[in-house]
């Protein structure tokens, strides 16, 4: 054990003298890096890479690697795509920046905390078990990928078909659909987010603080997101300022009901 800083770096920056929990953790984010590649050859270089004795250690290669819970991918569309409804500069530092953000830090956080969920739902579901850091941004990661998959330039008009018989049974009509959606978005005090769910054959509206959503297990409101719209400032204050209301009322305009109903079938 080195005591010196220098014995720290050490530790931390090679997977041969790391405890093994954090050692799997450090070569699972350098494999799926080599995995990005996908070619045998750059695994033998990486195992070479990881095991300079050459001594053979399978166990440290795993071709069975757990799932990026949590990726970023790519935008959509361009950033400019859903002008004027959402502006090109919210859209790219949205992200670019607050996405992005919570896309590392919570694979920091299942790194840090050995986090063994296997898929998202899964992770959510047992949220309530893991850190602060770690529901934060699992959320963040995961709602704003929601939002960028249920928006397209244009929007696609009205929902249709069983969806559209779903809210209508469920809300009476589409108009008061918008209308109940755009309560969950207002009464959300500070930051948080406006939810349509499906839980059984139902549908209900609501709303989650922060960056939970409903499929965490500490979440009040529960459902499976059908649709999901950021109401934090980040989302709409450069084009919109306080006016939150406004921001809905285009959001509204580019809902991808096509990616909606996916969700619902
Ligand atoms: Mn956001």
């Amino acid at each position: 054990m080195h005591c010196n800083g220098l014995g720290i770096a050490h530790r931390q920056n090679h997977p041969e003298s790391m405890d093994p929990m954090n050692r799997n953790a450090f070569l699972r984010r350098s494999l799926t890096v080599a995995g990005a590649l996908a070619t045998a050859p750059l695994l033998a270089s990486a195992r070479l890479f990881l095991n300079p004795s050459s001594d053979p250690a399978p166990e440290m290669i795993d071709l069975a690697l757990p799932p990026v819970l949590f990726p970023q991918a790519p935008l959509p569309y361009a950033y400019d795509a859903l002008e004027p409804h959402v502006d090109a500069r919210t859209m790219e530092l949205h992200y670019t920046k607050h996405h992005a953000k919570y896309v590392k830090e919570v694979a920091d956080a299942i790194a840090e905390e050995n986090i063994a969920a296997t898929s998202a739902e899964d992770f959510f579901a047992h949220v309530s078990g893991y850190s602060q850091k770690a529901r934060n941004n699992g959320g963040g990661a995961w709602n704003h990928d929601l939002y960028w998959r249920v928006m397209k330039p244009g929007g696609s008009g009205e929902p249709l078909g069983a969806l559209r018989d779903a809210m209508d049974s469920s809300f009476g009509d589409f108009a008061t659909f918008k209308t109940k959606f755009t309560e969950a978005g207002m009464k959300r005090f500070g930051s948080g987010w406006a939810w349509l769910v499906k839980d059984g054959g139902k549908l209900a509206i609501g709303s989650t603080p922060n960056q939970d959503n409903p499929l965490m297990d500490v979440s009040e409101f529960k459902g499976t997101p059908l649709l999901g719209m950021d109401v934090w400032e980040h989302a709409y204050y450069l084009n919109y300022q306080n006016k939150r209301d406004e921001y809905i009322g285009h959001f509204l305009q580019v809902i991808d009901w096509d990616e909606v109903s996916r969700r619902f079938a």
